[in-house]
């Protein structure tokens, strides 16, 4: 039973060194366990915080103990009255290739509906946190301009589209030309800015808004943010999801210096952790569910292969080489 731990705190951008490949025994279940098959595992940008020794909405993990995440799995052995092997389950799981869990601590989810690593991606954790984001915080109104950076990622390709269907005009921030053409020609944004190789972000964002800002959607922060804020019309709400791009800084950040532009325009600024609408996860997973099914949710997904690129998919989200939901797909069901 292949296993990945923590090696090391990784400085500034983790890098291979910083994980460790192990062979672990074969998980044996107690009544009311089962054991299940790693199928398709996620890596995601807030796993960067964990591996701080830093207080923060969730535990940091431990060295030497194998990593958890978001996994897609398929029950292999049951003890558990609740599923039967070849039951496809999701759940907080190890960074290996087979897990014993509680029946409590895992969903079943119906192959049937989509395909089954949606789950991790546009129906699961992101898909929820760009629309109670957008719709709870960001309130978009027909007509508004709605910006989001890290646009073509898991989060923000679904904000755009939601904002879309809000009748809003939507601008993405993005960093390869892949991810632009995407944004403009695949989702239909109306504009799409590329930050790595314009060379007047600001001006290029006025161009692209010529009616302001009235909901920035936040995925990055740095600099990044520092070109939207002078766009604020007056009212505007900035959903404050991540900020990937001072995850791996070391020492001190400078900025963002946002506040006169907040006092100007009395813009509303809300950071929010998904799990603060925990109880509206069931009617967004429905209405996420249903405008896939009508054609009207559009998502991509790269897929890493093979367990051992575990740790590679992770530092790829920091380079950004997804577009889309980042996935491993570590076994066929
Ligand atoms: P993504 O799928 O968007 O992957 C990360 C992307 O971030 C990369 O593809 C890359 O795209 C971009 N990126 C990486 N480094 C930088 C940088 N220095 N500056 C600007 N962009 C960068 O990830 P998710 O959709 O899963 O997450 C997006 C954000 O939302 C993250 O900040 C995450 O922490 C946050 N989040 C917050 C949640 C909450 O509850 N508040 C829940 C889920 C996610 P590019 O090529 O465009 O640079």
């Amino acid at each position: 039973n292949k296993q990945i731990s923590l090696a090391k705190r990784p400085q500034g951008l983790p890098n291979l060194e910083d994980f460790n490949f192990k062979e672990g025994v074969f998980p044996t279940p107690v009544s009311g366990e089962v054991v299940v098959k790693t199928l398709y595992l996620s890596v995601d940008p807030y796993m960067r915080g964990r591996m701080q020794d830093a207080k923060s909405y969730v535990a940091p993990y431990q060295l030497n103990e194998v990593i958890t995440g978001g996994v897609i799995g398929e029950v292999v052995e049951s003890r558990s009255t609740e599923f039967q092997e070849g039951d496809v389950v999701i759940g907080m799981l190890g960074w290996q290739e087979y897990s014993v869990a509680s029946a409590a601590e895992l969903r079943r989810i119906d192959p049937n509906l989509a395909p089954i690593s949606t789950h991790l991606g546009v129906l699961g954790m992101p898909g929820l946190t760009a629309y109670l984001g957008l719709l709870e915080i960001g309130k978009p109104k027909e007509g508004e301009t709605v910006v989001v950076s890290g646009a073509a990622g898991a989060v923000g390709s679904i904000v755009g589209q939601i904002a879309k269907l809000h009748g809003a005009r939507v601008v993405g921030i993005a960093g390869t030309e892949e991810k632009i053409d995407y944004l403009l020609n695949e989702l239909g944004f109306d504009a799409a800015v590329n930050y790595k190789t314009t060379t007047n972000l600001r001006h290029d964002l006025k161009d692209a808004c010529p009616n302001g800002v009235d909901v920035y959607f936040d995925n990055v922060g740095g600099e990044v943010s520092d070109a939207v804020y002078p766009l604020l019309n007056t009212f505007a709400r900035i959903p404050q999801c991540g900020a990937i791009s001072s995850y791996n800084k070391e020492g001190k950040d400078v900025g963002p210096r946002i506040q006169s532009y907040l006092i100007k325009s009395s813009a509303l600024v809300q950071g929010f952790v998904v799990s603060n609408y925990a109880s509206q996860f069931g009617e967004a997973a429905r209405q996420l569910g249903k405008w896939l099914a009508e054609g009207n949710l559009k998502y991509e997904e790269t897929i890493v292969e093979g367990f051992e690129n575990i740790p590679n998919a992770f530092l790829g989200l920091f380079e950004g080489s997804n577009l889309g939901k980042m996935l491993v797909k570590v076994a066929e069901p």
